[in-house]
C-alpha cells in the first residue's frame, strides 16, 4: 500500500480514512489516479479537490453506509465505484451484525481492487460481461439451507459472512490446522482462481504452469476429498506454501498468488516507508540486510524481492515475537515455491499477455473449496 498525506494539510492518512483527522477535510481516493484527495463541498453532493475547483467528485453510493471512501469523476455516470461496482449481493443489511461484517469485508475488498489495480490486472464486471469478469456474492447461512462455501467459480467469487467473525475465522483456523487466516487473504486466494483462468488456462503458459504445479486436469472433487481426508505428507514444505496448497494443482496456484499479493503489497508499504533492515546479531556475524528503495512492482527481477522479503518478514516477525504476537508471516519460503512465486511475477508482468487478456474468453472451471471438511465439495 502507498503512503498517503491529506492533500490539505499533509498528515498522515490511512488508505481507509475518509476525513482527514487533523484539518477536518473530506478525503476520498481516486481510483484513475490512485490517490487519495482532500475534498471541499461544491452542493449536490458533489466535490471539489482543494485548491482546484474544477475537478469535482461524488462518493461512490456505498459511501452512506460507511462501507467505501473511494469517489468517481462528476461526469462518469456509474454508481458505484471500481471495487464496489464488482458487487454482486451485499449482506442484509436489516440484520445489525452484518453491518459490522460489511465493513470489515469492503476493507479487505478495497485494499485486494488497489493491489489488482497497481499490478494493472484486468478486472470486469461480470454484470456487463457476462462471459468473464468478476462479482462478489457476500452471503450468509440460512437457518434450513446449506451452507455457504467460500470459493470461486468462472469470475463468481463467494463469501460466506460469518468469516468476518474473528471468533468464526479463529476456530476455523484452528479446526483446518492453518496459520493465517484473515479476510484480505480469502479474497487474495479466491482472485487467484479467476485469474489462473485468465492467464493460464489454454494461453502459452499452461505448458510451464504444469511443471511448477503439477496437472491441473487431476479429478478435483477427488483430490479435496484426499486432502480432507488422508492430511499431509511430513515433507510439503519443500514444495508448498502452505498445506492447502498441497490439495490440487489449481489450490496450489490460488495459495501461491495470494501470497504474491502478500508480499507485493506488504514491500510496497515498506517502500513508502523507507525501510531498512540491517542485523546485528549478538555473534557479529553479517547476516542478509534489506533495504527497500524501490518499489516492487517496479522491480522485474523477483530474486530481488525475494532478497528484500527474506530480511524484513524475519524482522517483523522478530518484532511481533516482541510483543507476544503470532508471526507476522508464519510462512517458510522453500526455493521451488521461490520458482512458483517467480513464474507469477512473470506472468503479471508479460506484455503479451496484457494484449491477449483483451482477446480471451475464460472457461468455466469451478474451484469452490469448503470453509469444512464435511461441507459439501463442488465442482
Ligand atoms: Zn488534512
Ligand atoms: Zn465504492
Ligand atoms: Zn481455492
Amino acid at each position: 500500500m502507498k503512503l498517503y498525506t491529506c492533500s490539505n494539510c499533509n498528515n498522515l492518512l490511512y488508505f481507509e480514512n475518509s476525513v482527514c483527522l487533523n484539518c477536518n477535510h473530506a478525503i476520498g481516493f481516486d481510483a484513475e489516479s490512485l490517490s487519495m484527495i482532500a475534498l471541499v463541498p461544491s452542493g449536490d453532493n458533489l466535490f471539489s479537490e482543494t485548491g482546484n475547483a474544477s475537478r469535482r467528485f461524488r462518493y461512490c453510493s456505498n459511501f452512506a453506509f460507511g462501507t467505501c471512501n473511494w469517489i468517481i469523476p462528476e461526469n462518469a455516470d456509474a454508481e458505484f465505484c471500481k471495487a464496489c461496482e464488482l458487487n454482486h449481493t451485499i449482506p442484509d443489511l436489516s440484520i445489525e451484525q452484518n453491518q459490522v461484517r460489511w465493513k470489515k469485508i469492503e476493507i479487505a475488498k478495497h485494499r485486494l481492487v488497489f493491489s489488482l489495480l497497481r499490478l494493472q490486472l484486468p478486472m470486469d464486471v461480470k454484470v456487463e460481461k457476462e462471459d468473464r469478469g468478476i462479482w462478489f456474492d457476500f452471503l450468509a447461512d440460512e437457518p434450513e439451507g446449506e451452507r455457504v462455501t467460500t470459493g470461486h467459480d468462472s469470475g463468481i467469487i463467494t463469501l460466506n459472512i460469518e468469516e468476518a467473525d474473528d471468533d468464526v475465522r479463529m476456530r476455523n483456523l484452528m479446526n483446518l490446522g492453518e496459520r493465517y487466516r484473515t479476510l484480505l487473504g480469502h479474497f487474495r486466494h479466491e482472485i487467484g482462481h479467476y485469474y489462473w483462468e485468465l492467464l493460464i488456462n489454454n494461453q502459452s503458459p499452461l505448458e510451464k504452469f504444469r511443471e511448477l504445479f503439477g496437472d491441473e486436469r487431476a479429478d478435483y472433487g477427488k483430490a479435496l476429498e484426499k486432502y480432507y481426508q488422508q492430511g499431509l505428507s511430513f515433507n510439503w514444505m519443500n514444495e508448498y506454501i502452505s498445506p492447502y496448497a498441497t490439495a490440487h494443482p489449481w489450490e496450489d496456484w490460488a495459495e501461491t498468488w495470494s501470497h504474491y499479493l502478500h508480499m507485493m503489497d506488504t514491500l510496497e508499504t515498506a517502500y513508502y516507508f523507507s525501510i531498512r533492515v540491517r542485523p546485528r546479531p549478538a555473534s557479529g556475524e553479517e547476516l542478509s540486510k534489506a533495504s527497500v528503495k524501490e518499489d516492487p512492482y517496479e522491480i522485474s527481477d523477483f530474486n530481488q524481492i525475494m532478497q528484500l522479503w527474506l530480511p524484513l518478514s524475519f524482522a517483523v516477525n522478530s518484532l511481533n515475537r516482541s510483543m507476544g504476537h503470532q508471526d507476522f508471516y508464519p510462512f517458510v519460503i522453500s526455493p521451488k515455491v521461490v520458482e512458483k512465486l517467480a513464474f507469477i511475477h512473470e506472468v503479471v508482468r508479460s506484455k503479451e499477455m496484457a494484449i491477449r487478456r483483451r482477446s480471451i474468453s475464460p472457461g468455466s472451471v469451478a474451484a469452490i473449496e469448503s470453509l469444512n471438511p464435511n461441507s459439501k465439495i463442488s465442482q
